[in-house]
């Protein structure tokens, strides 16, 4: 990786406690240390700021996802490498997302539900089975896998730096940042 990149969106969709929070802050740290600008827009943190006055409602889920592409919009425009980490569990919702930002990379990472169930990161699981929280995406609520995403990540499969390194690559095979 040299100092040259061009600006795009990494997507990362999948079920809660998947590993999209982990790989994008991986992937950030790896681009920021090769001295290339990135910014991590992840969809907890989001939630308790920008967007925290939002619910799990698909209308509300539209409107976080709306909210978090138009920033991502902006980063992008300026050839910021913006690692955006949302459940997004609506083929739709990422359409739009991929329309707006345009350039655009969408990234899936997955796992058995059974293994997020076991790892239930943040007891949100256990919860969702008890029927104490609704709308939990995987549990009561649904998730549409991507048809067509640019990158698959197993993260039962492979470790957190092997699923980055995949991240890595794409950006250096679409382009979008310069190998040195
Ligand atoms: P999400 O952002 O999708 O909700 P998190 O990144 O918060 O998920 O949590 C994923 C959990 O799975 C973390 O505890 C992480 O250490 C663990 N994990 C195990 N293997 C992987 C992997 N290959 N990639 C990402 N996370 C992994």
């Amino acid at each position: 990786m040299g100092g040259k990149q061009r600006g795009v969106t990494v997507w990362f969709t999948g079920l809660s406690g998947a590993g999209k929070t982990t790989i994008a802050k991986c992937v950030h740290t790896r681009l920021t240390n090769a001295g290339l600008k990135a910014e991590c827009l992840d969809g907890d943190v989001i939630r308790t700021k920008l967007c925290n006055d939002l619910g799990f409602s698909k209308q509300d889920r539209h409107t976080n996802i709306e909210r978090v592409s138009y920033v991502a919009q902006l980063l992008t425009k300026h050839d910021v490498i913006c690692l955006a980490s949302l459940i997004s569990p609506y083929r739709s919702m990422r359409q739009y997302a991929k329309e707006e930002i345009g350039d655009w990379l969408e990234v899936y990472v997955t796992a058995p539900l059974e293994l997020l169930i076991a790892r239930d990161v943040k007891g949100l699981y256990r919860k969702a089975i008890a029927g104490e929280i609704l709308h939990f995406t995987g549990i009561s609520d649904p998730y549409e896998p991507p048809l067509a995403p640019d990158l698959v990540l197993e993260t039962d499969q492979q470790d957190v730096q092997a699923c980055a390194q995949h991240v890595i690559d794409l950006l250096a095979n679409r382009g979008y940042i310069t190998r040195g």
